[in-house]
């Protein structure tokens, strides 16, 4: 078994790879979007490969873009097949072995990869009521994608899985118990493909048994968390019931006072929807400078743009606090790791993120951290630093099909 098809399912739109697993090399990839709106978008890549032995790609990836209804993601599917028939590769050659779908919550249910039955499903769709944004898109997807390949596997990998490692003292929120339990409260965490993918890349490239290293990875995207890892078992992470909670995000507040919710409804008249929006869409960067690209406020902040600038300072200053936090809960790390679209690339955030853990042996070297090449996984400590700190590429694809395939060649041997 070696081919798997990765699908990452929204409300209205799904992504997918298709990754020969013996190279984990890319073969194709697309986006099919506006689905259930008047005109559809699919776009499809093929991926050009170098022939053996030779150095580079002899021809450039093609893109193929069609526009027509897609009023479902059955629709969408038969779409996606029709862009392989067409354009490649061939699924006489490439047939998937099994497919690999991205559920963001699994609750406390699912602690690993999960081969999908109806009841899986059902599970699924129960976990709605924690995720309504999330897990019935998902669940679109899978049943699609089930009635499209009928004959092969369907693996579920969510994001909370990872983090059910976590100790209860982690995950107990101090709220009334009962009031908890009634209504499945407590932290869930996030993000847990690419924590545990960065964690694992980070052990290899220390060249030590993931089961020795204590460490801290921080997944600073638009969603933005941090997780405390001691052998490989997430036991700490800054996301919670939902992505809401932790660091500074994007359009995200990460932790505030919940107080501030019952104060603004009591008088300024807010309902549900209007707290849920500022929370989730209207604070974060963009609340505090107008702006989520880090590239443009770090632009900015140098220009002297006071609100770009106190925008940085905030997301910092919560960054700083988590890393003390974790350091603590863990009793120390080797390895603290950044990863995503402005962990592996601000540089600026990086150094400023660990510029008072000198007292622990945390020495950047600055050189190194300003030139960290695109797409590589690389050393941003000086060699004298007792801790070291590395920017490690994130790929939850291939961690999906990593765990797709592990799980459905799992089955086989049962
Ligand atoms: P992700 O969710 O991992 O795709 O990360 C997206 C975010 O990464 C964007 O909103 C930007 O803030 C940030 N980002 C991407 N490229 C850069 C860059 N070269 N410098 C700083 N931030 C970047």
């Amino acid at each position: 078994m070696s081919v798997v098809l990765v699908v990452n399912s929204g409300s209205s739109s799904f992504k997918y790879r298709l990754i020969d697993m013996f190279a984990e090399r890319v073969l194709a990839h697309g986006l099919v979007e506006r689905i259930g709106e008047k005109v559809g978008v699919a776009t499809h890549t093929v991926v050009a490969h170098a022939e053996a032995g030779e150095p580079a790609p002899t021809v450039a990836d093609v893109t193929q873009q069609l526009t027509r209804a897609i009023p479902d993601h059955t629709t969408g599917f038969a779409v996606m097949l029709e862009a392989f028939a067409a354009h490649g590769p061939s699924f006489d050659e490439h047939r998937p072995d099994a497919v690999g779908h991205r559920v963001v919550h699994g609750g406390a249910r699912f602690f690993r990869a999960t081969i999908v039955d109806d009841a899986v499903e059902e599970s699924i769709d129960d976990l709605s009521l924690l995720a309504p944004l999330h897990n019935p898109g998902a669940l679109e997807g899978i049943r699609a994608a089930r009635a499209a390949f009928a004959d092969v596997d369907h693996v579920a990998v969510f994001d909370t899985a990872f983090h059910q490692t976590m100790p209860p003292e982690a995950y107990t929120y101090a709220l009334d118990r009962e009031v908890a339990r009634r209504h499945r409260i407590r932290r869930y965490g996030f993000h847990g493909t690419s924590h545990k993918y960065v964690s694992e890349q980070a052990a290899a490239h220390l060249g030590r048994p993931l089961e020795t290293v204590r460490q801290i990875v921080f997944h600073l995207g638009n969603g933005a968390s941090v997780t405390a890892i001691d052998g490989g078992r997430s036991v700490e992470t800054s996301m919670g019931f939902t992505p809401l909670e932790g660091l500074v995000m994007g359009t995200r507040t990460g932790d505030v006072d919940p107080a501030i919710l019952l104060h603004l409804q009591r008088t300024a008249g807010y309902d549900t929807d209007d707290l849920d929006d500022l929370l989730n869409r209207r604070s974060g960067l963009v609340g505090l400078a107008g702006a989520n690209d880090m590239r443009d406020l770090v632009a900015r902040a140098e220009a002297d743009d006071q609100a770009a600038q106190l925008a940085i300072d905030v997301y910092v200053h919560r960054i700083r606090a988590y890393a003390g936090a974790y350091l603590a809960q863990l009793g120390g790390a080797d390895v603290i790791s950044f990863t995503a679209g402005v962990g592996e690339n601000a540089a600026l955030i990086r150094e400023r993120a660990l510029d008072r853990l000198g007292f622990l042996g945390v020495r950047i070297d600055h050189d190194r951290n300003r030139s960290v090449p695109r797409g590589e996984i690389a050393q941003i400590s000086s060699d004298d630093s007792d801790i070291v700190v590395l920017v490690v590429p994130t790929d939850e694809e291939v961690e999906i099909a990593r765990q797709t395939l592990h799980a459905a060649t799992f089955r086989r041997a049962e």
